[in-house]
């Protein structure tokens, strides 16, 4: 069953970067960041590195996150298709 799926949430759920020059909040996707180690700012053009430890955790963590959701979701629809079905 993959009525959610769940990975396509993840690619397309958004993280907010911080621009260490002017403080400006970039939205960018996961599956965006995925594959690439430097993005510039929105606001003042500043080069900011996407592959430093915290922020991947922060990706990390929202990918496990999701998942889980998922995982729960998913056990809840299962449970309520099993009751529904006497
Ligand atoms: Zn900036």
């Amino acid at each position: 069953m993959d009525i959610l799926g769940i990975d396509e949430l993840i690619e397309q759920r958004e993280m907010e970067v911080e621009c260490h020059s002017c403080h400006a909040s970039n939205t960018r996707t996961l599956g965006w960041m995925r594959n690439r180690h430097e993005t510039s700012c929105d606001s003042c053009g500043e080069v900011i590195v996407l592959g430093t430890a915290d922020l991947r955790a922060q990706v990390r963590n929202t990918e496990r996150l999701l998942r889980v959701l998922g995982q729960q979701l998913t056990e809840q629809l299962s449970h309520h298709r099993a009751g529904w079905g006497g």
